[in-house]
């Protein structure tokens, strides 16, 4: 990774931000924020980060609210020898400032057993493709893999979320009634049919695609039909929150990268300096901006 030294950039506080050295109210001392893709670290790198905070800084770690690790009251001197330890464990510093930020994630398939994608590989391929890229304002990318959203998808300016789409499949069903009561969309009808029998439809435009019927079904009488990625565009909370706007439901991935990249461009030519890309899709209007993202203009 190369990187200034921090020591050339000293006296140039943006351009410290844009790595993640961000100056706190006592002027001589920096906090280092780190770069944790998906909130991933090594028992290693964890190590090392200890032992620079001891040594660099007060033997203090701060936990943000977006998977980072910060050291806090690193010397503007010494903040050039805490990089380069930290770079020996492959631990390297974030950003802060306008621009793509580190990339969130909760663990997804890998060990959640309600992860419908995989988190991990989307997460370092965004970092890989985007992160430091300069934008309008802040821009915050998150992937979670299903609608429990713990990853909060739709409070990023783009929201990644594993989705299912459910089939009914009633050979097996003995009309016990739970995929109706467990739905938490009401997104299941029981039709009776003459026969005395029901019958189970799904109500699409409610359907959230979270899994919860295909999970639960004692007959496994609902299947999954598609499985693939909702994409959330412009959520933030700060100052003015506003929760994402949906893009495309059940994407596969070539679409999701295409869009992803479509929507980030959108941003970059149109956003205002210090506007959201929420905020900008409420300028623009929500609904015009998504169909010129879709159709590629
Ligand atoms: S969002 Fe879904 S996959 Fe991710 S941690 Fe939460 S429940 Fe598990
Ligand atoms: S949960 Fe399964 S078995 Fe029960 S009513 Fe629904 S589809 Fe039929
Ligand atoms: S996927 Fe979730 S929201 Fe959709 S029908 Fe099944 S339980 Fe309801």
């Amino acid at each position: 990774m190369s990187e200034k030294p921090a020591r050339e950039l000293w006296g140039d506080l943006a351009a410290l931000k844009k790595i993640g050295m961000v100056q706190q109210k006592q002027k001589e001392y920096f906090a280092l924020r780190l770069r944790a893709v998906g909130g991933d670290l090594t028992s290693a790198q964890l190590r090392k980060i200890v032992e620079v905070a001891d040594k660099y800084g007060r033997g203090e770690l701060h936990l943000s609210t977006r998977q980072g690790i910060e050291i806090h009251n690193v010397h503007h001197t010494d903040i050039e020898n805490a990089r380069k330890e930290l770079e020996t464990a492959g631990v390297y510093m974030g950003a802060c400032g306008p621009r793509v930020r580190i990339i969130v994630a909760c663990p997804g398939n890998s060990t959640c057993r309600w992860g419908i994608i995989d988190t991990k590989t989307p997460a370092k391929e965004l970092d890989s493709k985007y992160f430091r890229e300069d934008t309008p304002h802040k821009f915050k990318l998150a992937v979670t893999g299903c609608p429990h959203n713990c990853a909060k998808a739709t409070e990023n300016d783009i929201g990644v979320m594993g989705a299912i789409l459910p089939a009914w499949r009633g050979d097996a069903c003995t009309d016990c009634g739970l995929c109706v009561s467990i739905c938490p969309t009401n997104a299941i009808e029981k039709r009776p049919l003459p026969d005395g029998k029901s019958r189970y439809v799904l109500l699409e435009d409610k359907c959230i695609n979270c899994s919860i019927c295909t999970s639960s079904c004692p007959a496994d009488s609902w299947v999954v039909e598609k499985r693939g990625y909702n994409l959330f565009i412009g959520g933030t909370m700060g100052k003015i929150p506003r929760l994402g706007t949906i893009l495309k439901k059940l994407l596969d991935k070539p679409e999701l990268d295409t869009l992803i990249e479509r929507s980030l461009r959108y941003y970059q030519k149109n956003g205002r300096k210090k506007e959201r890309f929420g905020h900008m899709l409420d300028r623009l209007g929500a609904a015009q901006v998504k169909q010129e993202i879709l159709d590629g203009v």
